[in-house]
């Protein structure tokens, strides 16, 4: 039976073969990989992946999918995980993990802030995201582009646009141009924040009002004479500051706090 694309859920299905296999081509599955796909919707590219792997994971949130996927491929080599990818523990399914999929554009950053949760369990992500999430995923400080999600990833991968894909290679095309990225976590020795959670909080803080300048945002986290002690001048906007500038707040502000 078709299927009708669901728009709550960000469906839009890959349709050109040249494209989905260059996507497999860049993923590099080997058969034994412990490899999880989100949003297999159709299964346009969990059918080339399981072509070259012993088994993959998938996580799916559409019911009717869901009934598809499992009258396609028994359960030893496809496991299907019934839910939202927001709220999966992706830990439970073991390590070096890879990562896949097309995501739908709808939650792309809540999810790639969810999965960054999971990097030291992960060895590499490739993604299919919206063009311009990438953009700001791999913007460099002082452009447009860089904000909260470039600092966030950043921190944790070192990442690549790898190459992008046109509307018409979707069914239905969506309205926007979207781009491959691959996520590969930095190893634990170059991860220097004492507290996580202050780094979320000054970058959230820092681009709230990315117009304003750090010493407006960052009020009431970092005083003038921190500013003075780090070196950074307080009168700078947000986007102006390189993401070991934001650990060296963080680490300042949890110390603080001790
Ligand atoms: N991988 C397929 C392809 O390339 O043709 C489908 C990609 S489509 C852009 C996104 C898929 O993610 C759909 O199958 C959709 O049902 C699923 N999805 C949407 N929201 C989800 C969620 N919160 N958790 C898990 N899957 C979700």
């Amino acid at each position: 039976m078709e299927h009708r694309a669901r728009k709550r859920f960000g469906q839009n299905f890959l349709s050109d073969p040249n494209i989905i296999r260059k996507i497999i081509d860049a993923i590099r599955p080997l058969r034994d990989d412990v490899m999880v796909e989100i949003g297999p919707g159709l299964g346009a590219m969990t059918e080339p992946l399981l072509e070259r792997l012993a088994h993959l994971h998938v996580v799916e949130i559409d019911r009717d999918l869901i009934a598809r996927l499992h009258q396609r491929w028994p359960a030893e080599r496809l496991t299907v995980h019934e839910g939202d990818a927001l709220k999966f523990d992706f830990a439970t399914l073991g390590a070096p993990l890879r990562v896949v999929g097309n995501l739908p554009y709808n939650i792309s950053t809540p999810l790639l802030f969810h999965l960054a949760g999971f990097a030291a369990q992960v060895r590499d992500m490739t993604f299919m995201l919206q063009k311009e999430v990438v953009m700001r995923m791999v913007a460099e400080a002082g452009s447009d582009d860089y904000g909260r999600l470039s600092v966030m990833l950043q921190y944790r991968f070192r990442m690549g646009r790898l190459f992008d894909v046109p509307p018409g290679a979707f069914r239905p095309a969506p309205k926007v141009m979207s781009s491959i990225v691959r996520l590969i976590p930095l190893p634990a020795e170059q991860l220097h924040a004492d507290d996580e959670e202050v780094l979320a909080e000054v970058v959230a803080a820092a681009f709230g009002q990315r117009r304003k300048t750090l010493r407006n945002t960052l009020n009431g986290l970092l005083d003038a004479a921190g500013f003075d002690a780090l070196g950074i001048d307080s009168g700078l906007r947000a986007e102006r500051l390189t993401v070991d500038d934001y650990v060296a707040i963080a680490n300042h502000v949890a110390a603080q706090r001790k």
